[in-house]
């Protein structure tokens, strides 16, 4: 199955949870707009790039489309679809007033030189920049695109528009980021988790943790469970990963994949690979890569008691079937990882305001909202008898329906 007829699968099973048919839910499992532009980049190396960059707004009841920017080679039109799909639910859930969009280029990031990837990001600026706007659409950071990226973005919308600071998050903190969004989607992923817990009466500190992916999301959630008392037993990046029963020294981590070295080099526990990490017998593991991590071919390894989805997409329909099966509970993405679009939010408030907050306030502001979308969905979990997938897809359905006729869009 395609990724965005996969995520329809979902946004499906949601709608039937909060009761939404008809010509209303073609409205919600289609795009707005879908933007598909040719970039052509003369390289550092004096060589004609081809690229293609893509930008979907898949709905804008709730307010503007809101979505980050990936540079992958595999980024496509269906894949962006999908994930633009995602942004509209995620931000229903934690109730943020965006609605969803995603955007990428094609390209892979690292066979260019910093040069070239700063004319990739204000090409794609200039080729997009009409649809959007601190009202229309704001872009923030995704796979391999990070606060430089952002702040290229912006200056490239500003040469056009005028200083516009608020068309995208995820900024550098001296261009009007948000002292705390970019550890916002790691720390997010734990805040769940422990209102999770909560609910169930148990804590989060003491549990053992795997987490595939050790980039902004995954290194974050792995610092902040250090801190509250979880062991975190195993991470991974793309190459492979490491793992010490008694528990990674992730400072150290932090420290050394920081200077450049792979998970694989830094030399903590024993080397495994990603899907033996998948198989890893412990608490919870936490799938913070790609999308598509666990399919129908490794989801009979899974061993952990909960699986939580940091990444976009990383459990597919067939993936999650067993799961269910097996009854081992999955907190879905678009309430796991809502932490990043929650504090986008608290940065373009910020940033429309011209006021700015403190580091502590972000985080208390950015806990408290991911408390209340994590015991909303439990409870609706609970009450109609289905998953917490099933659960956040209808909250975030119901809510966008509302908004979508309340507007009379439809
Ligand atoms: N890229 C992040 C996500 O997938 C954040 C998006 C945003 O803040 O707009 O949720």
């Amino acid at each position: 199955m395609k990724v965005d007829a996969a995520v329809n699968e979902y946004v499906r099973r949601g709608a039937e949870v909060a009761g939404v048919h008809g010509g209303l839910l073609e409205v919600l499992t289609s795009s707005y707009r879908e933007l598909d532009v040719q970039l052509p980049i003369r390289c550092e190396s004096g060589e004609l790039l081809l690229c293609r960059g893509y930008r979907v707004q898949h709905n804008g009841a709730r307010g503007p489309y809101k979505g980050g920017i990936r540079y992958h080679p595999s980024v496509n039109l269906p894949e962006m679809r999908a994930m633009a799909s995602l942004m509209t639910w995620k931000s229903a859930l934690v109730d943020v007033p965006f609605g969803g969009a995603k955007g990428g280029v094609a390209v892979d990031p690292d066979v260019l030189t910093e040069w070239d990837l700063q004319q990739i990001t204000r090409k794609f600026a200039q080729h997009i920049h009409h649809v959007l706007g601190p009202y229309r659409d704001i872009p923030a950071p995704d796979v391999n695109t990070n606060a430089q990226t952002m702040a290229w973005f912006m200056d490239a919308y500003s040469d056009i528009n005028g200083y516009t600071p608020a068309v995208v998050t995820g900024k550098p903190v001296s261009l009007g980021g948000a002292p705390g969004r970019e550890q916002a989607t790691g720390w997010g992923v734990v805040d769940v988790l422990a209102a999770y817990f909560e609910h169930h009466g148990d804590d989060v500190a003491g549990k053992r943790v795997a987490i595939q992916g050790f980039g902004n999301v995954g290194s974050w959630a792995a610092e902040k469970l250090g801190r509250i008392g979880a062991t975190v037993v195993a991470v991974s990046d793309v190459y492979g990963g490491i793992h010490c029963a008694d528990g990674l020294n992730i400072e150290a981590l932090s420290r050394d994949v920081k200077e450049g070295a792979s998970v694989g080099e830094v030399s903590q526990g024993e080397l495994i690979t990603n899907n033996e990490l998948l198989g890893l017998t412990c608490d919870v593991v936490i799938p913070a890569a790609l999308g598509e991590a666990i399919t129908e071919k490794n989801v009979g390894r899974i061993s952990a008691e909960l699986v939580v989805e940091a990444a976009n997409f990383p459990v597919t329909p067939e993936a999650d079937a067993v799961l269910k099966d097996r009854g081992i509970p999955v907190i879905p993405d678009i309430l796991a990882n809502a932490g990043g679009v929650a504090g986008s939010y608290f940065e373009w408030t910020q940033n429309i305001q011209q006021f700015t907050w403190s580091e502590d306030r972000f985080g208390k502001e950015l806990c408290a909202r991911l408390n209340t979308a994590t015991r909303t969905t439990l409870r609706r979990a609970e009450d109609a008898a289905v998953t917490m997938r099933e659960a956040a897809f209808a909250i975030g359905v119901e809510r966008v329906a509302e908004a979508t006729r309340l507007r009379g869009y439809v």
